[in-house]
């Protein structure tokens, strides 16, 4: 631990720009020592990463349920996650 780690709520801030590889060497740095030790944030990368694969290729009405339900949770989880800290 230390004054440089950065947080969850961090983390889930700048993962569009990670993924995307828009995010400066120090800030992606720390994101990945991050994603290291934390599963929840290494997981959520897992269904962002899946997520933007999948929306980025189909057309809307291509999209299988089980994605559709994916992308509410996660925007559920999000706003709940949001409320709490
Ligand atoms: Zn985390």
């Amino acid at each position: 631990m230390s004054a440089h780690d950065i947080t969850c709520r961090e983390l889930v801030e700048v993962i569009t720009d990670f993924l995307e590889g828009a995010l400066p060497v120090e800030q992606r740095d720390l994101v990945e020592r991050h994603l290291a030790m934390c599963t929840w944030c290494a997981t959520y990368l897992d269904q962002m990463r899946h997520t933007l694969r999948v929306t980025g290729q189909l057309r809307e009405d291509d999209v299988p349920e089980p994605v559709l339900d994916a992308l509410s949770h996660l925007f559920r989880t999000r706003h709940t996650h949001q409320g709490d800290a």
